[in-house]
């Protein structure tokens, strides 16, 4: 007689563990905070608390110029634009990431080039990356996924022989350091995503950060039509670059308040992170076969937007992927699938004569297949609860006969 919760026993978590319920942090300072704000009338891009909010998370992330947004999107297709990079170019992405990264190429005209990804870290392999170089790439967007980091040392040393941009797409992993850097700062320009689910949260947002001035000032102005750094709103002395494409992208204060109180508490949550997601992995090896990302290799500290199982272990290959994910939230542990490669992803419809796929990605399509995953907001939960999540998921592997049993 099995105890799984699918096939009737009780439950781990009698009540679901919903991430909807501790995610996003709300705390009593920050909302007499906004009360201010909002009694102030000061709410606009232009006014004070933006600009104190990109400064500082700009400083945090080692560079002297942040430009905040509407969403981590723009800041990927501002940043490309910045550089002039638009139709006849090629951009290079990972196959395994969210579609904003594939489609901030596509929105300057340029054509995203798919690469597969390696197997330990999920990030973009760059033995694979070189491989796809053409005389029509002009830049790269490496993404930091999920729990791991894209190989930068490799990445920046392929771009210097062939003078490419780098554009790192952090939204995953706010400040993480790789050999001494802070994610965002290692390649030209670093985007951040402040979406609901990342773990710097305002709803929607996002900022582009960099060392270059010249190109800091193209990326502000193409957020707000046109205008640059200071100009206030009929009052510019001077306009935009002929040709440079200007959009209506500024956020409001009320999302630059927010987060100018979640980076105060930033790496002190990373280091939480890291503690649950070392106990949990130090668990599972122990009693299961489940095999987990790899920390980047030069991290010195780096966040999770996710914490991923993988099960492509012989002994789980012939169990589904959905009977996994079934038998674990019956025990109350809402796991997820993750993300199919960009180009099967349901909502991504470009014409293929627009994008380009050289190798077939297998490494991609393989880890998309056996891959559960658990938001972030879990491990910031106490001890007492991530012992009960290890013991939901080590209840169902544990037993795997029974597993293969309900899935047949
Ligand atoms: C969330 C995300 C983005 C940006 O998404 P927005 O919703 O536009 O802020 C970009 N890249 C990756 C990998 C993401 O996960």
């Amino acid at each position: 007689m099995s105890n799984l919760a699918l096939l009737g026993g009780k439950p781990v978590f009698e009540k679901p563990l919903e991430w909807r319920e501790f995610w996003p942090p709300v705390d009593k300072r920050t909302a007499a905070k906004l009360e201010e704000l909002y009694l102030s009338r000061q709410w606009t891009a232009f006014d004070e608390t933006e600009v104190e909010f990109t400064r500082a998370f700009a400083a945090h992330h080692g560079t002297h110029h942040g430009i905040f947004m509407i969403n981590g999107t723009v800041t990927l297709q501002c940043a490309l634009g910045a550089y002039g990079i638009g139709p006849g170019d090629e951009v290079i992405v990972p196959a395994l990431t969210w579609y904003a990264t594939a489609m901030a190429a596509h929105y300057v005209g340029a054509r995203p080039v798919f690469v597969d990804i390696e197997s330990n870290s999920l990030c973009i392999d760059p033995e694979k990356l070189e491989a796809a170089i053409t005389e029509r790439t002009k830049a790269i967007i490496p993404v930091h996924l999920y729990g791991s980091m894209a190989d930068m040392d490799r990445i920046m040393a392929i771009a210097k022989r062939h003078s490419l941009r780098v554009i790192e797409d952090c939204a995953h992993m706010h400040g993480g350091i790789w050999g001494g850097a802070r994610v965002g700062s290692i390649g030209d320009v670093g985007s951040f995503s402040f979406q609901h689910s990342k773990t710097m949260s305002s709803a929607e947002g996002g900022i582009c950060i960099t060392n270059d001035a010249e190109i800091a000032e193209r990326i502000f102005r193409m957020k707000h039509i046109g205008y640059g750094p200071g100009q206030l709103p009929g009052k510019a002395a001077s306009g935009p670059p002929p040709g440079l494409l200007c959009y209506p992208f500024r956020a409001t204060a009320f999302q630059a308040l927010l987060l100018q109180e979640q980076l105060g508490e930033l790496d002190e949550r990373l280091v939480r992170y890291q503690r649950a997601v070392e106990y949990m992995e130090d668990r599972l090896r122990e009693s299961t076969m489940i095999r987990f990302q790899e920390r980047g290799k030069r991290a010195e500290k780096q966040g999770y937007f996710g914490w991923l199982m993988i099960f492509d272990h012989p002994e789980y290959m012939d169990i589904p992927l959905d009977a996994i994910q079934r038998a674990i939230c019956a025990e109350g542990l809402p796991v997820l699938r993750t993300w199919d490669p960009v180009y099967r992803f349901v909502l991504f419809n470009l014409n293929a004569d627009t994008y380009r796929i050289d190798q077939p990605c297998e490494v991609s399509e393989h880890a998309s297949s056996r891959i559960l995953w658990l938001m972030h907001a879990y491990l910031g939960l106490e001890a007492d609860q991530l012992e009960r999540i290890v013991d939901a998921i080590e209840k169902v592997l544990v037993d795997v006969g029974k597993l293969k049993a309900s899935a047949r």
